[in-house]
Parts: structure tokens; sequence; C-alpha cells
């Protein structure tokens, strides 16, 4: 699983990092994508971080 993060969307609010912190990391108030393909074990919570998103920033592919 690969996930991207658009981040002309993102608005910095920190919650794929909350929930998905072995995928998510912030940098300079954006969301960076810290691993991938998505570790092996996160990719429940990765897929969780997309849902939650206020802003559909996240983008996963299979
Ligand atoms: S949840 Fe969405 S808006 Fe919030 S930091 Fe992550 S990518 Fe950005």
């Amino acid at each position: 699983m690969k996930a991207t993060v658009n981040e002309e969307l993102c608005v910095g609010c920190g919650l794929c990092v909350d929930t998905c912190p072995d995928t998510f990391i912030m940098e300079e108030d954006k969301a960076k994508i810290k691993a991938n393909p998505v570790p092996t074990g996160s990719e429940d919570s990765c897929k969780k971080a997309k849902e939650e998103c206020p802003v559909e920033a996240i983008i996963i592919e299979e």
C-alpha cells in the first residue's frame, strides 16, 4: 500500500500523525509521508487516517 498527501489541500491539523504515526509525520505545518510503502501492520490505521482527514488530502493506492 502506498500513501501520498496532497500538500495543497493539507491544513496541518495533525490528525493523520496521531492516527498513524508510522506513516505520517508533520513537517513545516504539513503532513508528509514517513514510510512508503505503508509499514505492515499500519495499513488499517493509514486507511482510518485517510477517512478522518477533514480535507481529503490523503490518497491511498493499494
Ligand atoms: S489529516 Fe489531512 S489535513 Fe490533517 S495533517 Fe493529515 S493530511 Fe493534513
